[in-house]
């Protein structure tokens, strides 16, 4: 092997993506056993690696020469073979750093909770120290000397500024949960979630509710991939690259949502989009009908509202774990809570405003087939789209000047 990554475990990796969108060297990924990892290192027949779970820590006692910040960490991500000797670094610490920079979460003076006690706990914490925080506090399942229980969390450390979540807890596919409640941390200012699938982890999108800022890991793969792409070439690689780099791989993973009133143009601007930006396209009342195997008329004539929602939201939990998708909704999509949350999952959220005196009724649509019913139903629902939206865009009078304005935001 060239250059790689090493993991029990990589379906979801994105590490060859961005270390080829650099186009130094081959990338491949690796699942190597916890019985192949002594032969793998023995054998040395790599140039570079990136290592990650379970190895950061497995793979110490093969290496010739270790950095002092992997040593002070007690984990190893990046191992370069020069002529048989091996030597191990660790760019997670500089790839974490970048991460709370780029999020302008402030550190200094801070006090932060980190949760988890793994490899990247470990690295968060020195990170955050080096950073000038004023207390930091591991936060564990099991109470230890190091760390406290989440109960003590809860009850002692409600004053906490940052919560970092250094826990695989809301990583897909269970991406339902949180490590931790933010009811009562009345004076939080940041969150910061190492996981990068979904891009806003339940943890994130809670925190956002409540005002406060909140940040993926995503930033910290790209850096991390790049920092260790530095230590293989030995070439200097630009912010600039970077962040090109982070901007590719974020377009690739998000989907662009579009809500708004039936009869806003929400499916035409969202082909035209998919075929602009070469993303394929879905349209949940297509999937609904798909589902169900008639026709939303019928399902509503047939079962009712209800019925119909619920096969909405099943729809839209699938459709917002998808990736670099433009997704058109049905103009109800985001009556429930729930489903605006599932589409911000992978999602920005555009609501499409068309004035109301443009709102065309069809027949096909049982709750718009009637300009009254349209002008209703505007009045309640618009407050409604606007929370739900990242960005609010008019529309204009074609699909692609619309399209135009959307792709302005990305
Ligand atoms: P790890 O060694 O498996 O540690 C995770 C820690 O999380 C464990 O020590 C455990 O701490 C806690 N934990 C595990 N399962 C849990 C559960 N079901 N409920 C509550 N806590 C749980 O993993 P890691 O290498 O530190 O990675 C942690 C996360 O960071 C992963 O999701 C990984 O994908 C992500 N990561 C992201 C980047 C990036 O570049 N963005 C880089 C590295 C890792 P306690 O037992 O003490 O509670």
């Amino acid at each position: 092997m060239d250059h790689g990554l090493i993991g029990e475990h990589l379906p979801h990796s994105f590490s060859k993506e961005i270390h080829e969108k650099l186009g130094y060297y081959g990338y491949e990924l690796c699942e190597v056993s916890r019985d192949d990892l002594h032969r793998f290192m023995t054998e040395r027949d790599f140039r570079g690696i990136n290592v990650t779970i379970p190895y950061k820590e497995a793979v110490i006692p093969y290496l010739h020469e270790i950095s002092d910040r992997a040593k002070k960490i007690g984990a190893v991500n990046t191992v370069v073979n020069k002529n048989g000797v091996l030597y191990g670094d660790n760019t997670d610490y500089g790839g974490m750093t970048a991460l709370i920079l780029k999020s302008g979460i402030e550190i200094k003076g801070k006090k932060v909770l980190i949760l988890g006690t793994g490899g990247t706990a470990k690295t968060a914490h020195a990170v955050i120290s080096d950073l000038g925080a004023a207390s930091v506090i591991t936060v564990s399942r099991t109470k230890s000397d190091t760390a406290i229980s989440y109960g003590e969390a809860v009850s002692l450390h409600l004053d906490a500024d940052v919560i970092l979540n250094a826990t695989p807890v809301g990583m897909f596919p269970s991406t339902d949960a949180a490590p931790i409640s933010l009811d009562s941390f009345n004076n939080l200012l940041g969150v910061i979630d190492v996981i990068y699938n979904p891009l806003n982890t339940r943890l994130m999108l809670d925190a956002r509710e409540r005002g406060i800022k909140a940040e993926n890991g995503l930033y910290m793969l790209v850096a991390q991939a790049i920092l260790a792409a530095e230590i293989f070439t030995g070439k200097k690689i630009s912010a600039e690259i970077t962040n090109r780099i982070y901007r590719d791989i974020l377009q690739k993973k998000q989907n662009i949502v579009l809500v708004g009133m039936p009869g806003s143009g929400k499916s035409t601007v969202g082909k035209t989009l998919a075929a602009e930006l070469s993303m394929p396209f879905v349209d949940t009342d297509e999937l609904i009908v798909k589902k169900a195997g008639m026709e939303i008329t019928e399902i509503f004539s047939r079962f009712g509202e209800e019925y119909f929602r619920d096969l909405e939201s099943e729809v839209i939990k699938e459709a917002g774990l998808l990736n670099g998708t433009v997704i058109s909704t049905g103009g109800g999509a985001v009556l429930r809570r729930k489903n605006v949350n599932e589409l911000k999952k992978n999602g920005k959220i555009f609501f499409l405003d068309r004035p109301v005196s443009e709102l065309i009724p069809t027949d096909d649509r049982p709750l718009a087939d009637k300009k009254e019913k349209i002008e209703a139903l505007y009045g309640v629902r618009y407050p409604i789209y606007c929370a739900a939206a990242d960005i609010t865009v008019g529309v204009s009078e074609t699909p692609e000047n619309t399209a135009d304005a959307i792709k302005r935001f990305l």
